[in-house]
């Protein structure tokens, strides 16, 4: 049975698309949307021995040899331009997501659509993607086993279009998902708040840095904005 968190992102896949879903560890996303009949084809990339053949096994045990290629290798050098539709990353957190997309941009020529969860850190997505011509067109929040999730999806297109004058609200908690407002949202935010409020007075007692000042200036400006929209 797939996670909630990866039936998410499955949903965000075109139908009838060929993916790669990269980082895939045991392949557990790919074999699922192509059993389901979402997808053609797949590609899973492994850069880690362990999940690679994890995800060769898994691939071999359902005999979708021909349909799933595993490959072993970093980020999106397992795929050559034009190959897959669509590329899903999932489970890792937002930095390790955007140095994957920044080092493979150049395979991203004939894709359409980007399928992203990160861990944490999803302002970072959300920053890359505007800096690369890719509109966020959806956003999933859950919880499962105790963490909150995102998931986001982005094709080419305006990528301020889903901002309006909200840029730095939008970024930090994600335009669809402010609009939304639903609860696991507000359990996020209540959460991030007391978490914020720990950090800035832990902050207040230690010696006011530059550095520190910076940081503190930067979270009293994120507590704001989640304030506003709890
Ligand atoms: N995508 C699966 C999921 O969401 O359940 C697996 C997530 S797992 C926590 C992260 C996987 O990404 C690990 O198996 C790791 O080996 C792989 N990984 C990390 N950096 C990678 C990279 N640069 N290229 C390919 N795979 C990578």
């Amino acid at each position: 049975k797939l996670s909630n968190r990866l039936k998410q992102a499955v949903e965000f896949i075109p139908k009838g698309a060929v993916i790669a879903d990269i980082g895939s560890d045991h392949a557990y996303l790919p074999c699922y949307a192509y059993e389901m009949g979402y997808i053609k084809g797949a590609v899973a990339g492994e850069i880690t021995d362990g999940p690679f053949q994890s995800a060769l096994n898994q691939v071999k045990n359902l005999e979708l040899n021909e349909k799933i290629s595993v490959r072993k290798g970093n980020g999106l050098e397992v795929i050559s331009k034009g190959e897959v539709d669509c590329v899903v990353i999932a489970g890792m957190g937002g930095a390790l997501i955007t140095n994957i997309l920044e080092e493979g941009k150049h395979k991203l020529e004939g894709v359409t659509r980007l399928v992203l969860q990160p861990n944490i850190g999803a302002r970072n997505v959300r920053k890359w993607l505007i800096n690369n011509d890719w509109e966020l067109k959806g956003e999933h929040i859950l919880e499962e086993d105790g963490h909150i999730y995102e998931v986001l999806m982005a094709e080419r297109g305006n990528p301020m279009a889903p901002y309006g004058d909200a840029l730095e609200k939008g970024l930090l908690l994600g335009p669809f998902l402010r609009e939304e407002k639903n609860e696991t949202f507000v359990k996020k935010w209540i959460h991030e708040e007391s978490h914020l409020e720990r950090i800035i007075k832990q902050l207040e007692k230690s010696t006011l840095t530059q550095e520190n000042l910076k940081r503190k200036g930067e979270m009293e400006q994120d507590l704001k904005s989640i304030r506003e929209v709890l």
